[in-house]
């Protein structure tokens, strides 16, 4: 049985807002059933576009009697945010609002969601709950260089500082002051992307400065795929350990679900986020166990409630009880978002199949961009890796080994030959945010 007062290490005393990690899980079913039955009827009564789709389907708020009912209501897509926007999807009315976020989001209108007080509450506890599966406590000293404004990733993270955490409130860019600050400020954590971390740390080597010196320990990662490769990677030049977290705008925003120290899958925070597993195809709900698209439903968001929203997110979810003794069911991580597939000549390719065989080859370094075109009516996949600086001058014969090997690699992963082209260090363009990998010219 878990001993939830205490972190693993026996004499630490656990954030009490951690408690509901450790529930037994009848008892967070319990919880679950209640609040998606009030939740299910707040959208009901205030939101019209689930109400007419509920009416469509004959379904009304009393047909929710447990759980797996939840599989007669219908989902909810990207595009219904933007169809009603701005405010369409609100069950608050603007008084309650207290604050409006933003997805980053590709082109066109943003979708917009709103936060009650309430809402911003639960992103605290969420984000608390998260730092402190980590071992993230008072006194810790947070860089978060995630964008700020209305991208929830800064404001997000910014809710360390309800548990005594010093938030440095970083921002992306300017990455010569950031460096600065982590030599100077006594910083223990890091939260930004992991394509952005390795941006820092290649800068940082550039002016000297050894990761390995600084007195941080943990690294928060998230708002974009990485992979298991990446972490190590990421361990090895930095001497922290690198944790994976997930969010969305529409649910809430980074804190929907965080690794543990066993950095063994994302525990989701169940009372808050209600998941599913579906068949992307059929819309047919998966056993625990099977993989497929992550459809989450807000269990107490007050301002815009979602229910059964496809998140694209491909992952899927164990329930097997963790080493850390949380009772929360993890999502293993999210290799990829099903828009990101590419179909290159009928087989499926995600770019983060890409990456992993990439990051067997040593010499490469952890910067790459996957271009995509068409000649005569034939796909063709083209792989620009920058080469490790150590390499930068080797014979042109190791070259074209190391090209072969990653070559190899990566038609051992995805049965796909592409063509690998290496490059100087430091030549691809770096992103502050979410790294662009992709570039489909088709
Ligand atoms: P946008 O939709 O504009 O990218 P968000 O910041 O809301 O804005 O992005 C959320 C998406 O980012 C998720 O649906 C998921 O695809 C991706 N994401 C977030 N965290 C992770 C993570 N830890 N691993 C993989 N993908 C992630
Ligand atoms: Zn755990």
């Amino acid at each position: 049985m878990a001993n939830f007062e205490f972190w693993n290490d026996g004499n630490t005393p656990l954030h009490p807002a951690s408690a509901p990690d450790f529930v037994p899980r009848p008892q967070m079913e319990q919880m679950q059933l209640h609040r998606l039955q009030v939740m299910v009827r707040r959208a009901y009564e205030n939101v019209p576009l689930f109400r007419g789709r509920c009416e469509e389907r004959k379904v009304t708020p009393d047909d929710v009697k447990s759980l797996a009912d939840i599989a007669r209501l219908p989902f909810s897509v990207k595009s219904d945010l933007r169809d009603t926007y701005p405010y369409g999807l609100f069950a608050s009315p603007l008084d309650d609002v207290v604050r409006i976020h933003a997805s980053s989001g590709t082109t066109g209108k943003p979708i917009v969601v709103g936060y009650t007080k309430g809402d911003l509450e639960v992103w605290e506890n969420v984000i608390t709950r998260s730092l402190a599966a980590i071992g993230v406590r008072r006194g810790d000293v947070l860089h978060n260089a995630y964008g700020y404004g209305m991208f929830t990733g800064g404001l997000g993270l910014h809710n360390a500082q309800a548990m005594g955490v010093t938030v440095i409130p970083v921002g992306g860019g300017n990455t010569e002051r950031q460096i600065m600050l982590l030599r100077d400020l006594g910083i223990t954590v890091i939260s930004c992307t992991p394509s952005y971390f390795l941006h820092i740390l290649d800068e940082a080597a550039k002016v000297g400065l050894d990761f390995h010196s600084l007195p941080l320990k943990y690294g928060i990662f998230g708002a974009e795929p990485w992979t298991e490769e990446m972490r190590q990677r990421i361990e090895e030049a930095s001497g922290i350990k690198a944790y994976d977290i997930y969010g969305l705008t529409e649910i809430i925003g980074p804190g929907v679900a965080m690794e543990c120290t066993a950095q063994s899958g994302m525990h989701i925070f169940e009372d808050h986020f209600y998941p599913e597993v579906v068949d992307p195809e059929t819309g047919e709900v998966l056993p625990d166990g099977e993989t497929g698209e992550l459809i989450l439903t807000t269990l107490s968001k007050a301002a815009t409630p979602m229910i059964r929203y496809r998140t694209r997110d491909i992952t899927w979810l164990n329930r097997e009880v963790c080493a850390c003794g949380r009772t929360l069911r993890r999502i293993m991580r999210v290799s990829a978002r099903s828009d990101d597939m590419l179909i290159i000549r009928g087989v499926n390719v995600f770019p983060s199949q890409i990456e992993a065989a990439l990051m067997q080859v040593d010499a490469a370094a952890p910067h790459y961009q996957i271009i995509v075109t068409r000649e005569n009516d034939l796909d063709r996949m083209e792989i620009e890796v920058e080469i490790r600086p150590e390499h930068a001058s080797d014979e042109i014969k190791q070259m074209e080994a190391l090209r072969l090997r990653m070559s190899q690699a990566i038609e051992r992963i995805t049965n796909i030959r592409a063509k690998v082209t290496l490059v100087q260090p430091n030549s691809l363009a770096r992103s502050e945010g979410k790294a662009k990998r992709v570039k489909d010219l088709r």
